[in-house]
């Protein structure tokens, strides 16, 4: 059995619903709400709503924290690659889409996570 855990959202348990009221019907409560496992931030919030307040109170302090880019970032034909199959023939191949460059890809690099980097660069 999978471990339960808490919605990250500051205001979750401010969302008058049935499934977060907890105690007697003399001191009634609302709860963060708690599951095996949700579907937003990462899976650590119950609902868009969570997650939309956990951004507007933390994403300033997480890009922060994480580190501002202080430059801009560029695509150029080093770093414009990606891999790409031809439905019509099934051929695989690694295509820039600065250059419109095709180069073919065996299956196995086809298959291979690592044959295009994750900032986009063609590894093999
Ligand atoms: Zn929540």
């Amino acid at each position: 059995m999978s471990q339960l855990k808490y919605c990250q959202g500051p205001r979750c348990h401010t969302y008058d619903t049935k499934d977060r009221k907890r105690g007697p019907k003399d001191n009634k409560r609302n709860e963060t709400r708690r599951r095996s496992s949700f579907y937003y931030l990462g899976g650590n919030a119950c609902s868009m709503m969570c997650e939309r307040d956990w951004y507007n109170t933390f994403g300033a302090l997480a890009l922060r924290h994480f580190g501002m880019i202080t430059q801009p970032k560029v695509l150029t034909a080093d770093n414009a690659w990606s891999v790409r199959r031809d439905w019509n023939n099934d051929n695989r191949y690694a295509y820039n889409y600065l250059t419109e460059e095709r180069r073919p890809l065996t299956q196995q690099q086809y298959d291979n996570d690592n044959t295009i980097t994750d900032d986009g660069r063609l590894a093999i």
